[in-house]
C-alpha cells in the first residue's frame, strides 16, 4: 500500500507509511493497514477520502534553500519552508533528505516517491559534498578523524573526505564529503573534533552541483541528470 501511494507521487514511502497508520487511507471503503494490497486498476485508494491517481507529472528540481528555511512541508512555528519557494510550480513537490534552519545549498526536490526512497536508502546514499566553515583551525589531526571516523553518540562515522583548506582569520574553510546522512552529521563531527560549525553549504549531491543557482532560486533537472539519478 505505501508503495503504490509512493508510487503515485504523494509522499515518500515513509510518509505513506505513517498516513496508514494515522488511518487516513482506505481501499474500498475500509480503512486500509501496513502490508495490505491492493490492485490500482480494481479497487479504489483514498487518501483522506481522495482517490489516489496515477500518472502524475514526475518532476525533480534542484533548489537553493537559505538560510532561515525549514525542510518540511508545514511548519508549526510558521517559519518559510522550502515548499514557499516552489510554489509557481504545476505539482507538488516533497525534499529529498533534509538541511538545517541554517544550513543553505543544494536540496533536490521531487514527486517521485521511488526515486526519493532509494536516494535515502543507505545502501544507495550519493556522496554529498558541504562547504564548512569552523570556527578556530583545522588541524591536521582533526581532518584525519573527520576521514577515518569520528564517534558520534550515535556511533562511528563512516569514511569521509576532506580538502580544499584553506584558514582565512580566525575561521577555516573546507570541504568535506560524505555518503552518511544522519541528522546534523556534519555539526556533529566538526563538534567532535573540536571544531564548532560557524557555516555550512551543501554544493554538491553526486554528480549535481551548485554551480551558479541562486539562494532562494530552483531549477528543473534535465532529462539526462534524470536518467543518471535512477
Ligand atoms: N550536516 C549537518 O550537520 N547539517 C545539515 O544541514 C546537513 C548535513
Amino acid at each position: 500500500m505505501q508503495k503504490l501511494i509512493a508510487a503515485a507521487g504523494l509522499a515518500s514511502r515513509r510518509e505513506a507509511e505513517r498516513w496508514i497508520d494515522e488511518r487516513r487511507v482506505s481501499v474500498n471503503g475500509q480503512l486500509a493497514s501496513l502490508g495490505d494490497t491492493a490492485d490500482p486498476q480494481l479497487d479504489r485508494i483514498e487518501v483522506d477520502g481522495r482517490p489516489l491517481e496515477f500518472a502524475e507529472k514526475k518532476l525533480y528540481l534542484l533548489l537553493n534553500k537559505p538560510v532561515g528555511y525549514v525542510t518540511t512541508a508545514r511548519d508549526p512555528q510558521g517559519r518559510p519552508t522550502v515548499m514557499d519557494l516552489v510554489k509557481e510550480l504545476s505539482g507538488r513537490v516533497f525534499p529529498v533528505g533534509r538541511l538545517d534552519l541554517t544550513t543553505d545549498g543544494l536540496l533536490l526536490m521531487t514527486n517521485d516517491g521511488e526515486l526519493a526512497n532509494r536516494l535515502a536508502h543507505p545502501r544507495h546514499q550519493v556522496e554529498k559534498t558541504y562547504l564548512v566553515r569552523v570556527r578556530g583551525m583545522l588541524s591536521a589531526q582533526a581532518s584525519r578523524s573527520l576521514e577515518t571516523g569520528v564517534r558520534l553518540e550515535d556511533g562511528m562515522t563512516a569514511p569521509a573526505r576532506v580538502g580544499r583548506v584553506r584558514a582565512s582569520g580566525s575561521h577555516t574553510w573546507f570541504e568535506i564529503s560524505l555518503r552518511e546522512g544522519r541528522n546534523r552529521q556534519v555539526r556533529r563531527m566538526c563538534e567532535a573534533v573540536g571544531c564548532p560549525v560557524s557555516r555550512l553549504r551543501r554544493i554538491r549531491i553526486g554528480f549535481l552541483e551548485i554551480g551558479t543557482l541562486q539562494p532562494g532560486k530552483f531549477r528543473m533537472l534535465t532529462a539526462e541528470e534524470v536518467g543518471k539519478l535512477k
